[in-house]
């Protein structure tokens, strides 16, 4: 979002990305009305079909805006390439690759998700974000596996057993949204497993180090978590998570939180989740990457010429960084 946001305003950009953009899976997101034309310029009959407002797969959404930003002449994307360091002196800031290669340019974004190296350049004393005490376990069943028994409308929550229970429809792989050919996505707040994300390395000391991939969580724990969900939910969301938990198509997510004292330094700044990260309760992590896409934007458009952009980086700062607090402050 913050590299077709720059595009459009006429700057030439390099997007480093570490992943190649394969099998990636993701829980979902809400998207907002218009986040794509909003995004790029375009108009909606020109827009993927599969990316209709509402919740939506994080795959689905990750695959319009991919596609959309790498239509844009003005992206250069660089993929299967891990950013290890960030620095920058009086002339320029730079990415350092994994392959000791490193990437010049006036400004550089870090929009690389909780973990960021970035942050770790831009506030050195306070780089990492802490573990809020949960993890989320996700699944995705479709619904023509479980059979039918009165379709879930809307998104739901049970409460049960000391769980949190949130159920969302979502379109079914080929976008439809007709009850019968979607897909129910589901997420378990659960706070009594630090020992399975210690044991696994995806929570050393305060800091959360990766999600438990389905191979990673034990198998004591699918069979507690199968028996639990019987006991403790009911109707179509309970099948769905039993369904998913029996295919062992589940994954665990440690909650982390970030709260920001700063955005920017120097020619340097952070976006998303690099920037913040807040409880996924609040549903809105995703529609505030949007905003700061959007702020950083107006900051550059407002300070155009090359010697103004740390200016406008403090624009920028000075336009989010109270609203981005007390959006993290609110997952509490
Ligand atoms: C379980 C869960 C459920 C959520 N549900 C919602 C929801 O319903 N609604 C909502 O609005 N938000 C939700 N969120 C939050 C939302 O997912 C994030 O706010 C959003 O993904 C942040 O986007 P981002 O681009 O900043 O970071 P990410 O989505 O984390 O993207 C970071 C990118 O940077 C790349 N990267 C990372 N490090 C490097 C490196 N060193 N070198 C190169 N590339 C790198 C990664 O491969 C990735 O592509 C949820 C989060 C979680 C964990």
């Amino acid at each position: 979002m913050t590299a077709s946001t720059l595009a459009r305003r006429g700057l030439g950009v390099t997007v480093v990305e570490r992943s190649g953009d394969t099998g990636r899976t993701g829980a979902a997101l809400s998207v907002p009305e218009g986040l794509l034309e909003r995004i790029t310029g375009l108009r909606s009959e020109q827009l993927p079909r599969t990316l209709a407002p509402g919740v939506q797969s994080w795959f689905a959404v990750h695959t319009a805006l991919h596609a959309a930003a790498a239509a844009d002449l003005g992206i250069h994307f660089r993929e299967n390439t891990r950013v290890v360091e960030v620095g920058q002196d009086t002339d320029a800031a730079w990415a350092v690759t994994a392959e000791g290669e490193r990437i010049h340019a006036d400004i550089l974004v870090g929009a690389d998700g909780h973990r960021s190296v970035t942050r770790r350049h831009v506030a050195p004393d306070k780089s990492d974000a802490r573990y809020a005490g949960q993890v989320l376990w996700i699944g995705v069943a479709e619904e023509s596996a479980i059979g039918s028994r009165g379709w879930p409308a809307s998104v739901a929550f049970q409460h049960g057993a000391g769980y949190t229970l949130i159920g969302y429809p979502l379109p079914g792989a080929d976008g439809s949204t007709a009850p019968g050919a979607r897909r129910l996505g589901w997420a378990l707040y659960d706070s009594s497993r630090d020992d399975v994300l210690r044991g696994s390395g995806a929570l050393v000391g305060s800091v959360v180090q990766h999600t438990l991939t389905a191979p990673e969580i034990p198998e004591h724990t699918f069979e507690e978590l199968a028996r639990d969900a019987r006991r403790a939910f009911s109707g179509t969301w309970r099948d769905a998570m039993v369904d998913s938990i029996r295919r062992r198509a589940v994954i665990g997510t440690p909650v982390a939180e970030y709260v920001p004292d700063r955005l920017v330094r120097g020619r340097v700044a952070l976006v998303g989740d690099a920037a913040h990260v807040a409880n996924p309760m609040t549903g809105r992590g995703f529609a505030e990457s949007l905003l700061d896409a959007e702020s950083l934007g107006a900051a550059l458009s407002s300070n155009p010429g090359r010697g103004d952009r740390t200016r406008a980086l403090l624009h920028y700062e000075l336009d989010r960084l109270d609203a981005v607090r007390e959006f993290v402050r609110s997952g509490r």
